[in-house]
């Protein structure tokens, strides 16, 4: 049965909270009246004009960053003035929108052991999902985050990902921003480099590498996994096309 007008695989979801994660970043929970079953690091695609499923401005793809075994969806949304992103701020409690999916390759099994994550920015919504399904089935994984903003206050979930990390001995995050020097002494200065990487992965060829965000951040990371020694097969790539 098709949920919203004569779109395929399409679901209608209704607001539970929102949750502002930086100024810039906006949470939106979701209750379901019919299980989604997606993997983590999938997407999805919030339709507000379902008369025309091509309107590129008002029907964009969001990634889910919450872990599949809760009983609601979280989609994350870094804010801009467009009018997508003011239909999301703009929605109540109880409101319901349609959305289709899941889509995405780039996901998350079971039987990886050995996983690592290259993110600058929004790119960490998928990767939410990710670390918080490894928590919530109590997997062994073995995880190390690179986390890249520009300032401290650009960092967002940084309260989850220190608990997962106070609580997980197999999960590292490693915080750095580009802009000015940081306050907090477990946040470094500048960029993901081959440096940072290499320093603190000493099994690099065995790791599944991870990479979602914007198509330079991704570009540049790829090439990065490349030069220092990762298996092209095992490095998992989305880019965000729109930023
Ligand atoms: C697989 C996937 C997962 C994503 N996950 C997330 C997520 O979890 N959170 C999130 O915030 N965003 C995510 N995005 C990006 C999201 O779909 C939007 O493109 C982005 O949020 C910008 O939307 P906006 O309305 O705020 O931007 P706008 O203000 O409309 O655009 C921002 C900039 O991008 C340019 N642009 C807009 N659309 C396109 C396009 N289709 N192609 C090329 N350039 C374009 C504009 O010209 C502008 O310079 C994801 C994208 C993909 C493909």
């Amino acid at each position: 049965m098709l949920a919203c007008n004569n779109i395929s695989n399409t679901y209608k979801i209704k607001l539970i909270e929102k949750i502002k994660r930086t100024p810039t970043i906006l949470s939106l929970r979701f209750s379901l009246s019919l299980a989604i079953n997606f993997i983590p690091g999938q997407f999805l695609k919030v339709i507000f004009d379902e008369s025309n499923y091509n309107n590129k401005e008002l029907n964009k793809n969001l990634s889910f960053s919450s872990s599949p075994l809760k009983d609601y969806i979280e989609i994350t949304k870094r804010l801009s003035e467009s009018a997508f992103s003011q239909r999301l701020e703009a929605l109540g409690i109880g409101d319901e929108i349609c959305i289709q999916g899941p889509f995405g390759r780039c996901t998350f099994s079971d039987n990886h052991q050995k996983i690592a994550f290259l993110i600058g920015g929004i790119g960490i919504t998928p990767v939410i999902s990710i670390l918080e399904y490894i928590q919530d089935k109590n997997l062994k994984t073995d995880a190390l985050l690179f986390y890249s903003n520009r300032t401290e206050e650009e960092i967002s979930f940084k309260e989850e990902l220190n608990q997962w990390q106070a609580k997980n001995s197999n999960f590292k995050v490693f915080y750095t921003v580009t802009y000015c020097q940081p306050k907090d002494k477990n946040c470094l200065f500048g960029r993901i480099d081959k440096e940072l990487v290499s320093r603190n992965i000493k099994d690099i060829s065995e790791r599944i590498f991870f990479i979602f965000g914007p198509p330079k951040m991704v570009e540049a990371m790829k090439e990065l996994c490349l030069a220092i020694g990762a298996k092209e097969e095992f490095i998992k790539t989305e880019s965000f096309l729109g930023y």
